[in-house]
């Protein structure tokens, strides 16, 4: 890193990917007067559409990372799977958060798992799977398990669930045989996750824990405060998450998803080297949002302990929402009904292109109570059909 003063809002800070991540990035940096870029080859990615410059090339060019260093004072990522060689070479002449180092822990289930375990934090059984021998070699007592790839993986792309060995080796074919790790299929009570930001000086702060929903993989609903999570469990998983983030001396946002098992015993699945879909309600329900606390971060701003201001309930917006039952052309969902409820705070991310699963944007409901929050909830959902 380059240099180790603060940099005050009027400078520019960048953000390699353009996606809604890096958007809403964008919108907090903007909001305390910095300028940004945005690196993304994408010329209507989410970010580069609202950021002042968008460099549109590959995370690896030479000339977009040369002219990223140029107007950038301070560089972060959206993305988990930006080369590490990219960030690293940022990192020759700006200070870039978090390093090429801790993101590439997070770019691969092996070095993660392996990570959670040195840091005393459980996780899954699982086994490694890179060759034929490895393979014949897994244990029967990871089936039934759910094959993953070790890299590239989101959104519950790259699973593949397996029941028996006949479908493990059938899976391992269908993933190309890159390399996987076969994790046991855990009886889970429900999910948790935890955002934490820790900055330069090694201050760690945390959101407080949240309750997230999964349907088809990808991330549904996510409730705060996390509902049936005793505080002896949220904070173990604090604990764990904070202790995650000192070992990898990381600098910037981190968030770690757990399971919470049915025997109540909590287990690290994931980390996400970023501002994470499970903390979006952090910018309507907190004082702080998570995007903020990424420019604090890498800007070397102080950190205060974030707070929950309201109970709330983030609502993803997927793409399916824009195709109503039996409809094969896009149709706009009900945003004026659901606005007309109060609490509701809509976020869309400006993509065009309605998909199944994609993520179009988020609906974060807050309520003066939980149970007021739900309600609200309910509707929304309810009028999204
Ligand atoms: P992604 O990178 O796609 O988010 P995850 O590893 O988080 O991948 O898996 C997606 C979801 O699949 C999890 O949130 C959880 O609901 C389910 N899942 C993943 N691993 C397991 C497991 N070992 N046992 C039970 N459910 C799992
Ligand atoms: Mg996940």
């Amino acid at each position: 890193m380059m240099s180790q003063g603060v940099i005050l809002p009027g400078a520019t800070l960048g953000v390699m990917g353009g996606g809604q991540l890096g958007r809403m990035f964008v919108h907090a940096a903007q909001s305390m007067g910095y300028a940004t870029a945005v690196l993304d080859a994408d010329p209507t990615s989410p970010a580069g559409l609202v950021s002042h410059t968008h460099i549109q090339t590959a995370y690896l060019d030479a000339d977009g990372l040369a002219r990223m260093s140029a107007v950038a004072a301070a560089v972060t990522t959206e993305f988990e799977n930006v080369p590490a060689e990219a960030l690293d070479t940022l990192a020759a002449t700006r200070p870039v958060a978090p390093s090429g180092a801790a993101v590439s822990v997070c770019q691969d289930r092996a070095r993660e798992k392996a990570h959670f375990t040195g840091c005393g934090v459980p996780c899954a059984p699982h086994a490694v799977i890179d060759s034929p021998e490895q393979l014949a070699a897994v244990p029967d007592s990871l089936l039934p398990g759910i094959l993953k790839t070790a890299r590239m993986g989101y959104d519950g792309k790259g699973q593949v669930r397996v029941k028996t060995r006949d479908e493990l080796n059938a899976a391992w074919a269908d993933l190309k045989q890159v390399t996987c790790v076969l994790e046991k299929m855990l009886p889970l009570a429900f999910e948790v996750s935890v955002i934490v930001a820790r900055g330069r000086d090694g201050t760690v702060v945390n959101f407080p824990v949240q309750r997230n929903l999964h349907r088809d993989g990808i991330l549904a609903v996510t409730t705060a405060p996390a509902p049936g999570v005793a505080p002896e469990l949220a904070a173990q998983a604090v604990a764990n998450a904070r202790q995650i983030a000192a070992s990898l001396n990381y600098v910037g946002v981190l968030c770690i998803e757990f399971f919470v098992l049915a025997d109540g015993t909590l287990v690290a699945n994931e980390m996400a080297p970023r501002p994470h879909n499970s903390g979006h309600h952090t910018i309507d329900a907190c004082d702080v949002s998570q995007f903020e606390m990424q420019v604090r971060c890498m800007t070397g701003l102080p950190l205060v302990e974030p707070v929950l201001h309201s109970p709330c309930l983030m609502l993803n917006l997927l793409g399916d929402l824009w195709f109503p039952a039996g409809s094969t052309t896009q149709v706009e969902p009900d945003w004026a009904g659901v606005l007309t409820l109060s609490g509701t705070h809509l976020h869309l991310y400006g993509k065009t292109d309605a998909r199944k699963g994609r993520k179009m944007g988020h609906l974060t409901v807050t309520g003066a109570t939980p149970e007021a929050a739900r309600d609200v909830a309910l509707k929304a959902a309810a009028l999204l059909g």
